[in-house]
């Protein structure tokens, strides 16, 4: 091994115990996560892997380097992605540790002006605030509509490829199917409720097939999920207080997100608020409800979808990195994109290596986001498939914007409730367990031009 910084030195302890000492000292060295990491795939340095990174933590917590630009460019650098945590024989919680050691960096090291507007302004006081993001909206899209993105820094013309072509954000009803026999509540979320209206129609048109009562309070907060990732935990706790006391009121038996990401910060409430004792025990209830769109819909029984027909389009997955790795969720979504694409479906190589959305980090690492866009695309098109279906809007504005790049028009990303909810998936559950009838209706308008998936 050979995490060596260049400045590592004796200069005294960290200001404060950020690093849990015991989980950080569980990391043996074994070296088994190297190959699952996403940037050490890139980079072939050390101190891009999983193992280098804990070892620079433990120097900077120990004092045995000091906080600069060197290590912290190796943590930046991390996605996040917990695909290392997966591949860990030893259980190390690595993305727990990132999240303290991220938060000891911001507190602790400064960074240069355009970084701190990023982080400090567009990422946390923007993206949030779904009324916000939509007002930022307007001048990127009329920048994109008026073609003058072509003229811009390469740095904007990333970011401004990653807004989708048609941005949907629909009402959603207090109640969607209040015939329902079980009563889930339902996260409307930040980027979801701007860009995504129409998956979330098709999301609560799903629910309501399978029989659910779907309740989705309006006073909900962001999960914290990007204050979480970027070193804001105290931000992140508030937004989880909130919404645990939100969903308590709402009377449900269980809490759908549709989005991954955002997913894994909400199943991790009671971690993030262990330290609280008058938060810890209703953060761990909290969690317990928290149902992935398609861990639920997969617990179902669903009538057999129509076999496709054998020019249909050949259909693949993409695992989001919050699903497969931190959530650990790999079959359920995969078993309904089987059944609906039957024959027609493939599996794409390195399905599961991050496709370098990662919340903000296409924003904040955008040229390491672009060298894992590209390989995720190449592995894309190995496949063959027609149609990549995934859960998580991150990785659909990724994959959606480097496909428009490499010139990939033949191919589609959508998320899994637009492809499960279109005619030829036909995903009904059996009538044992739906009690709401068929297709009833949501009552959620769908957004103004926009059609059905497929
Ligand atoms: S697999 Fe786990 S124990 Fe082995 S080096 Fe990686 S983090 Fe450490
Ligand atoms: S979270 Fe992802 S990018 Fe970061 S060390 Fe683990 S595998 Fe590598």
């Amino acid at each position: 091994m050979s995490a060596s910084p260049s400045n590592e030195s004796a200069v005294g302890p960290a200001p404060e115990r950020f690093l849990d000492e015991r989980k950080s000292m569980s990391c043996i060295h074994c070296g088994l996560c190297l190959s699952s990491c996403p940037t050490y795939l890139e980079t072939g340095n050390e101190n891009d892997s999983p193992r280098g990174r804990i070892y620079l933590m433990r120097a900077l917590q120990e004092g045995r380097l000091e906080l600069g630009a060197a290590p912290v460019r190796h943590i930046d650098l991390c996605l996040g992605c917990r695909a290392c945590e997966a591949a860990c024989p030893s259980g190390v919680p690595y993305g727990e540790l990132l999240e303290h050691a991220r938060d000891h960096i911001e507190k602790h090291h400064s960074r240069p002006w355009f970084q701190r507007f990023l982080r400090r302004v567009a990422i946390e006081r923007i993206f949030p605030y779904p009324q916000r993001m939509r007002w930022a909206l307007l001048p990127a899209r009329l920048v994109k509509a008026l073609g003058m993105d072509a003229v811009c820094p390469a740095w904007i013309r990333d970011a401004l490829a990653l807004i989708p072509e048609s941005p949907s954000s629909i009402p959603i009803p207090a109640v969607v199917n209040p015939e329902g026999t079980r009563r889930v509540g339902f996260i409307s979320g930040c980027v979801m409720s701007v860009m995504f209206g129409e998956t979330h129609r098709n999301s609560l048109e799903l629910l309501a097939r399978a029989g659910f009562q779907v309740a989705t309070p309006s006073d909900q907060v962001c999960c914290g999920a990007l204050h979480a990732h970027s070193g804001r935990l105290d931000q992140a706790r508030a937004f989880a207080r909130r919404n645990i006391e939100v969903f308590e009121k709402a009377g449900v038996e269980m809490i759908v997100i549709n989005a991954a990401g955002c997913g894994s910060t909400l199943k991790e409430y009671g971690q993030l608020l262990a330290e609280d004792p008058m938060w810890r025990d209703r953060a761990t209830a909290f969690s317990s409800k928290v149902r992935d769109l398609s861990e639920i819909l997969a617990e179902r029984e669903w009538a057999t979808p129509t076999p496709c027909a054998s020019d249909a389009p050949i259909v693949t997955f993409h695992d989001a990195c919050h699903l497969a790795h931190a959530q650990r969720i790999t079959q359920p979504p995969r078993k309904m994109v089987k059944a609906a694409a039957g024959e027609r479906y493939v599996e794409m190589p390195e399905s599961d290596v991050c496709c370098g959305s990662a919340g903000s980090y296409n924003l904040t690492e955008p040229e390491m986001a672009a060298r894992l866009r590209k390989r995720k695309i190449e592995n894309i098109l190995k496949s063959g498939a027609q149609i990549v279906v995934t859960s998580n809007p991150g990785c659909l504005l990724q994959i959606q914007a480097g496909l428009r790049a490499e010139g990939a028009d033949h191919v589609r990303a959508l998320h899994i409730a637009d492809f499960l909810v279109s005619d030829r998936a036909g995903w009904r559950a059996n009538a044992s367990t739906a009690t709401a009838g068929d297709s009833p209706d949501t009552g959620v308008k769908r957004a103004s031009g926009e059609s059905r998936a497929r």
